[in-house]
């Protein structure tokens, strides 16, 4: 029986859930694609073709069920489906939303190869878990025996966020710091709502509030709240604290006022999205509306900024990229949801200079012309300049979004002996995952470098499993030692 509800990828197309059209999606900030309907979950669900050897579960970083939740989707037994899907996972919904699955599970599906289009994957998994938080299916976090131990997390998005629900699940008192007013990490400051509506990140957070997670806002560690405090207070600490120093444009021009921070930029959006006072995007600084606008960049940071852009009702909006399309690091798929909703990219281009009018605003920005040179140590072609000559474009906002890089945390913690790499992300015993501090453990961004949020998922899901296993050692020594 079950059986004739799969292996359909040969008589059904494959078919995502439908998307807005651009220029009404342009108009706000809601997600851009519809869920699908029972009915088509279930045919496309019944697309895969049940693999013996899953790629597509080998590619995901969780390891997810997925032939086993699909063709559960297919026979209709869906809360089944949300049940094994949330075993492997803190977030499938949100995951399902932002995952780049074309360079993930559904990149790696063998329908895809066999040139009939993959498995709509993350659609799916999307599906079931939303239509679970609707039904009432979700369970809530249940917290396990006590312990009597204490756990704190610096940094509440999704590694420290999946890291608490586990060593909450397994008896600890957890408490989770964050320097923002919002728990979420960039699921709610960075990413913004037509990607992840915010009530899907608010709606997880206050289950793990309601389990007993204690949440502390506003608290920043390594300045008014010193790191020593808090290894007073904890039997063990995650530091899970993301990666957030700016990298910045050396070209000449480059202090003019109105050319901002890809991250300051998207969060004045995202909190006026929440209903904030935003002085800075009032008085206009960060705020696109009626301008030119340029975003340097094409990661998927430069992606959210261009089509916030847009939607902020920009006047135009370019995207300069010092490689080509098919090397830059975003998505594809974003960079199409870019060109539909009216972005002009400009690729093979860097800036070379930055105009100000007589008031210090930009003005204008003086691009030149890149090619793609020899591979470099990571493998991929360096871009260098090409003798062809630049161009000039308008621009009254310039947004910088050329990635991140980990803050000092030693100096900010005040803890020289918390061993970091060359690149300044945290060293780890990659089978402990602590580090070079007894009982400090660290996962997500501030190990891997700027990442993906199913990584941070999965590193979470990790360290906890780690730090209950030293805990439970270090009760079992305490006890002897009594
Ligand atoms: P974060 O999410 O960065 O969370 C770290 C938290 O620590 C933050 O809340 C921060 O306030 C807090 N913190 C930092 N320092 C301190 C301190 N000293 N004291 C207290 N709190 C502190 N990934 C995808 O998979 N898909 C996408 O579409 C995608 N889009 C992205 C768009 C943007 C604009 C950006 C910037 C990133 C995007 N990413 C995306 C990457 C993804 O968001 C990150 O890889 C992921 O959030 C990392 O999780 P994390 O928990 O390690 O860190
Ligand atoms: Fe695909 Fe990401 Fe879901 Fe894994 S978590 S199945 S990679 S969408
Ligand atoms: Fe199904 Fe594709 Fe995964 Fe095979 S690779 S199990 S067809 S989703």
């Amino acid at each position: 029986m079950a059986d004739r509800r799969m292996l359909k990828f040969v008589d059904l197309g494959q078919a995502y859930p439908a998307k807005r059209p651009a220029e009404l999606r342009a108009e706000d900030f809601r997600e851009i694609a519809d869920r699908y309907a029972v009915a088509d979950a279930a045919a496309q669900s019944g697309r895969c073709s049940q693999c013996g050897v899953p790629y597509c579960a080998v590619h995901c970083p969780l390891h997810n069920h997925i032939p086993d939740w699909l063709r559960l989707t297919a026979e209709g037994r869906l809360r089944e489906a949300y049940q094994l899907s949330n075993a492997t996972s803190t977030m499938p919904e949100i995951c399902g939303r932002i995952c780049p699955q074309d360079r993930l599970c559904e990149g790696n599906c063998v329908i895809e190869f066999s040139g009939h289009g993959a498995v709509t994957i993350g659609s799916v998994e999307k599906f079931i878990t939303d239509t679970a938080w609707e039904q009432g299916w979700v369970e809530p976090l249940r917290p396990g025996h006590p312990t009597g131990q204490s756990v704190g997390v610096i940094g509440a998005g999704p590694a420290g966020l999946t890291a608490a629900e586990y060593l909450r699940a397994a008896g600890h008192d957890v408490h989770v710091y964050d320097r923002h007013d919002r728990a979420g990490g960039l699921l709610t400051y960075g990413i913004p709502g037509f990607k992840l509506e915010k009530e899907i990140v608010t709606r997880r957070v206050a289950r793990l509030e309601e389990g007993g997670v204690v949440f502390h806002l506003c608290a920043d560690v390594g300045g008014a709240l010193p790191f020593a405090e808090l290894r007073a207070r904890h039997d063990a600490l995650l530091i899970a604290t993301g990666v957030y120093k700016a990298r910045g444009v050396t070209a000449p021009g480059a202090g003019a006022t109105g050319i901002v921070e890809a991250l300051d930029y998207l969060i004045a959006s995202n909190r006026k999205g929440f209903g904030d006072r935003v002085p800075a995007f009032d008085n206009g600084t960060l705020n696109a509306q009626g301008k030119h606008v340029v975003v340097i960049g094409g990661g998927d940071t430069a992606m959210d900024c261009v089509r916030t852009a847009v939607r902020q009702g920009a006047k135009s909006v370019q995207c300069l990229y010092r490689r080509d399309r098919a090397n830059m690091p975003g998505s594809q798929r974003e960079v199409a949801h870019a060109e539909e909703e009216g972005v002009e990219f400009l690729w093979l281009s860097a800036p070379e200079a930055f105009e100000a009018a007589e008031n210090g605003w930009v003005s204008g920005v003086h691009a030149t012309r890149m090619r793609l040179g020899a591979a470099d140590a990571s493998g991929r072609r360096a871009p260098e300049p090409d003798a062809e000559g630049g161009f000039r474009l308008d621009a009254d906002l310039v947004i910088k979004a050329l990635g991140f890089d980990p803050e000092e945390l030693p100096a900010m913690f005040a803890t020289p002996e918390l061993g970091v790499t060359r690149w300044g992300t945290l060293r780890i015993d990659h089978q402990s995952m602590m580090t070079s501090l007894d009982g400090i453990f660290a996962a997500g961004d501030i190990v891997r470098g700027a990442s993906l949020v199913v990584w941070a998922i999965r590193d979470g899901r990790d360290v906890a499993e780690k730090m209950h296993a030293w805990l439970k050692a270090r009760a079992t020594q305490g006890r002897k030692a009594a």
